[in-house]
């Protein structure tokens, strides 16, 4: 079940107490259909648990009977999408007047109390709303019929704190925010505290992932910077051994030459434990600032010589 899915699993199941809020909310999910004034078609979507509330919510809050049409898919013949349309002309007149869908704007009949724009919106929100994967991004948006109702409820929502974005889209408007404290109040704000705590969740993890992400960036740094050294070091050492070899360096610094030849790849403190007797690691440091001062020292020699 994707995300989406689960927010309007959730919505679906919460108790509307106040009949003001239940007409609200049927009010959103009217007034968002392209088409209902006029073929009756309120919605259509691929989950039966969306059409069967839908249809439960007319019948107890506006008396009407809808239809749920089941498309079936060609090839699999499984249930594809359910279509939701009030059939009888004259039980969508009724609706279409007692709701006031041919009204310009927003009627403030169903939105003047306080408790009723959140239901609202979730009726909005259920028919024809998505969010995306919040592990892949933060994406809420509701499809409006018209740029007009974008704007009106992007008015609406203003006053809840919400900050919509408006976009187009293939012949409709898009009503979105990405913002992810944005999607965090809107979904609690409609009622879905459990999903908004899921993603709550999910965002810490995110964080977590990229602070370790971070952390691991730094230690590939410092083994960049370490490579380097040793190779700087290998030169020195392998331009010593060719000029005059390692017999050039007294004692001390011979058999940590020899070792840093061998063992490229070691850090400091690996070659300061071969080494034997055992060195401190800013022993081997000193000792191998000691080999690059003698190979500085050859090469200026050699650029005496050539003078
Ligand atoms: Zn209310």
């Amino acid at each position: 079940m994707t995300f989406s899915q689960q927010v309007k699993q959730e919505l679906c199941r919460l108790e509307i107490r106040r009949e003001c809020c239940a007409l609200a909310q049927l009010y959103g999910m009217l007034l968002f259909s392209r088409s209902f004034c006029q073929d009756g078609q309120v919605f259509s979507t691929e989950s039966r648990q969306i059409a069967d509330y839908f249809a439960q919510l007319m019948a107890g809050t506006a008396g009407t009977v809808v239809t749920i049409r089941t498309d079936f898919h060609k090839k699999s013949g499984d249930t594809g999408r359910f279509t939701v349309l009030v059939e009888d002309e004259g039980q969508r007149e009724l609706i279409t007047e007692r709701f006031g869908l041919r009204l310009p704007g927003l009627s403030p009949l169903f939105l003047e109390k306080e408790c009723c724009p959140a239901s609202f919106f979730r009726g909005i929100f259920l028919l024809y709303g998505s969010i995306t994967n919040p592990e892949r991004e933060y994406h809420l948006e509701l499809a409006a019929p018209s740029a007009y109702m974008a704007e009106e409820v992007f008015l609406l929502g203003k006053t809840a704190g919400i900050q919509w974005k408006i976009s187009r889209r293939k012949g409709g408007f898009i009503l979105y925010v990405k913002e992810s404290e944005q999607i965090e109040d809107f979904l609690t704000w409609i009622g879905a505290t459990k999903s908004t705590l899921k993603l709550m969740d999910i965002k810490i993890i995110k964080e977590m992932r990229n602070k370790v992400n971070r952390a691991t960036n730094c230690e590939t740094a410092n083994l960049d910077k370490t490579v380097d050294a040793s190779r700087a070091q290998v030169a020195d050492i392998a331009y010593i051994k060719e000029r005059c070899g390692l017999s050039y360096l007294d004692e001390e610094l011979r058999p940590l030459a020899e070792l840093r030849l061998q063992n490229p790849e070691c850090s400091l403190r690996e070659l300061a434990e071969m080494l034997n007797p055992p060195l401190s690691r800013s022993g081997v440091n000193h000792r191998l600032q000691r080999i690059r001062q003698a190979a500085e020292r050859l090469r200026a020699e050699r650029k005496d010589e050539r003078k």
